[in-house]
């Protein structure tokens, strides 16, 4: 392993940024909101991808006051299609927080930031170390890549021992030159020269002190311990479709896609090459029945339970997509009713029909989005699997 303390390699890290760097809607302000906004929706997010939403929702909520005083679901409708919806609600959380607590400015001390919600130490360092140059390492995924390589790390880099020293090292650096420049350096250099498959050594101005690159290890490196395999879930879900639109219902408050609208739908937990026609069927004319539930509805009941006991042919396969997360991946299947033409007229909460020409009062997961807009509406257009 090399000596940890080239200071040197910090320096030209930084004029190589400052040579080569893109420039990002973001790289353009030094607002901590800006930078905390752009920092948390590129999470697990493509920078092509971020631009756009950042921009419209800087736009929308152009300060943390205007995100504080916003409602929910107006914000996760300026996140949907970025995903990881959980970071659109804490941003939000956190923004109340900040208005609350600091009158709208920022924090700019370690301590009050880690209170506020969703903001990890990655966060943390980026705000700190981009907006307000204080020497905060800001460390993901990225840049653990980068270190390892660079360090020779042998170990995998999701390990405590490995994200610490990486942190150290990292914090050596940023001490010795400018904090934001050397933060957005790494983060560079990982997304445009060090990157997962084939790094670009030739163009790495680390290469003279990087220990892959000596030792010829730049493809075995960073060693990763075993993902866990995703687990595999039908989804089967309802196109009840009448003159008012079509029905959605809210998730819950909690867990994936929480308080985001779908199609009302059962999760059946088990692998697609285990689920057949005839169980998937019935999964659906149990939420039929379910739907229908006696106290919110006159009469719907007992159409829905006889559609629901009418046999495996009761529905109509109309759309088939597949998503995958992070750690589950969703194979899902929407049935129409073959019998029912006409819903409640009351509905209860969660559920709520929408037109399918203006579903912006909804903030939809991408897959649904999907379903919503390749399934024709009217009534004849069942397509059998
Ligand atoms: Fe990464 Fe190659 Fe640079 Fe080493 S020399 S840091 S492996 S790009």
């Amino acid at each position: 392993m090399r000596d940890e303390n080239s200071c040197s390699a910090a320096h030209r890290l930084v004029t190589w940024y400052e040579q080569h760097r893109r420039d990002l809607p973001w790289r353009r302000t030094r607002d901590p909101y800006a930078i905390w906004l752009s920092e948390t929706m590129l999470q697990q997010t493509r920078v092509e991808t971020v631009i756009s939403y950042y921009q419209e929702f800087l736009r929308r909520f152009p300060s943390v006051g205007a995100l504080a005083a916003a409602e929910e679901a107006d914000v996760l409708k300026m996140w949907q299609g970025l995903g990881y919806y959980s970071r659109a609600r804490n941003l939000h959380r956190a923004a109340r927080l900040v208005v609350a607590r600091y009158g709208g400015r920022i924090p700019d001390d370690e301590e009050s930031l880690s209170e506020l919600p969703g903001v990890g130490p990655y966060t943390r360092g980026a705000v700190l170390s981009i907006a307000f140059d204080q020497p905060v390492p800001a460390v993901d995924g990225n840049v653990l890549r980068v270190m390892a390589r660079f360090l020779g790390i042998d170990d995998p880099i999701q390990s405590p021992a490995v994200k610490r020293q990486v942190h150290s090292v990292v914090a050596g650096w940023l001490a010795e030159t400018r904090p934001s420049q050397l933060t957005q350096a790494l983060m560079e250099l990982g997304a445009l020269v060090c990157v997962p498959r084939q790094p670009r050594c030739t163009d790495c101005p680390l290469q003279d002190e990087c220990t892959a690159f000596r030792t010829h290890r730049t493809q075995e490196l960073p060693v990763r311990a075993k993902a866990r395999p995703r687990r595999e879930v039908v989804v089967v879900a309802l196109w009840c479709e009448d003159a008012r639109g079509v029905l959605l219902e809210q998730r819950p408050g909690r867990g994936l896609l929480a308080r985001l609208w779908q199609l009302p739908a059962t999760e059946l937990p088990m692998p697609l090459a285990a689920s057949d026609e005839e169980t998937r069927q019935r999964a659906a004319g149990q939420k039929l029945a379910e739907l229908f539930a006696a106290e919110w509805t006159e009469g719907g009941g007992a159409a829905a339970t006889a559609v629901a006991e009418s046999g495996p042919r009761a529905f109509a396969l109309v759309g088939r997509d597949r998503h995958v997360f992070s750690h589950v991946e969703w194979e899902v299947f929407v049935y129409r009713p073959l019998s029912l033409t006409a819903y409640p007229a009351r509905l209860p909460e969660p559920y709520r029909f929408a037109r399918l020409d203006d579903l912006r009062p909804f903030a939809l997961p991408r897959v649904y989005e999907r379903l919503l807009r390749s399934i024709p509406a009217g009534r004849n257009l069942c397509r059998e699997e």
